[in-house]
């Protein structure tokens, strides 16, 4: 009787075990279809197309700011600061705009992050930027917007540079060592904050590092 009953419990027991593991099973399941929609979202937002944080305002076709020369290959991503404190994103494009009429100097970026973080692409991938001297050939440019003079980047535009470098990364495969500062190529004190502050330039290869692995 005694043995009877203990079997009939151990039983019940399995039986329920077998449920839990399913249960356990489902919603990890439902864990990695929900976590992998939301890589994909993130994935979508670097790409641009519908996404709101990335604008495509290309410049006219100018000598001075878009000179239309192919770029050819792409060895590397050039990071800079406006150096104009407190200017969004649009003014630094219309400045480059501007200079198609000014004729003043020539100077312009494949994109500008803003202080709030919104990206405007204004030269097409496969055109050279007048931006980091020796290296307009081979590289693509990013500009970033700051508050102050020290020219420390704000969380938002910090954010997307990350991102923006992360996804540049992957679709031209570049690596760590190809990821510069307007200062490697030239010595010119650009992008000012990650200048002086070499441990956060480290900082911020690593967290494009950390990013990319997550996508
Ligand atoms: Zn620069």
């Amino acid at each position: 009787m005694l043995n009877r009953l203990s079997r009939d419990n151990l039983v019940k027991i399995a039986a329920a075990s077998v449920v839990c593991i399913a249960m356990v099973g489902i919603l990890a399941l439902i864990c990695l279809v929900i976590s992998k929609n939301i890589k994909e979202d993130e994935h979508a937002e670097v790409l641009g197309g519908q996404d709101s944080s990335l604008i495509e305002d290309f410049l006219t076709p100018n000598e001075y700011s878009r000179p239309g020369k192919p770029l050819k290959k792409v060895k590397g991503i050039v990071v800079h600061y406006t150096a104009n404190p407190g200017t969004d994103a649009k003014a630094n494009r219309d400045y480059f705009e501007g200079l198609s009429v000014s004729g003043s100097t020539y100077a312009s970026s494949h994109f500008i992050i803003g202080l709030d973080g919104t990206i405007i692409q204004c030269i097409p991938l496969d055109e050279i930027a007048y931006a980091s001297n020796d290296r307009n050939d081979d590289t693509i440019s990013i500009e970033c917007c700051h508050v102050k003079k020290n020219g420390k980047f704000t969380y938002e535009t910090y954010n997307s540079l990350v991102r923006l470098t992360a996804w540049l990364c992957g679709e031209y495969d570049i690596s760590e060592k190809g990821i510069i500062r307007h200062y490697d190529v030239t010595g010119k004190l650009c992008p000012k904050y990650y200048v002086k502050h070499e441990d956060k330039w480290s900082q911020f290869k690593e967290d494009v590092k950390n990013y990319s692995g997550s996508i």
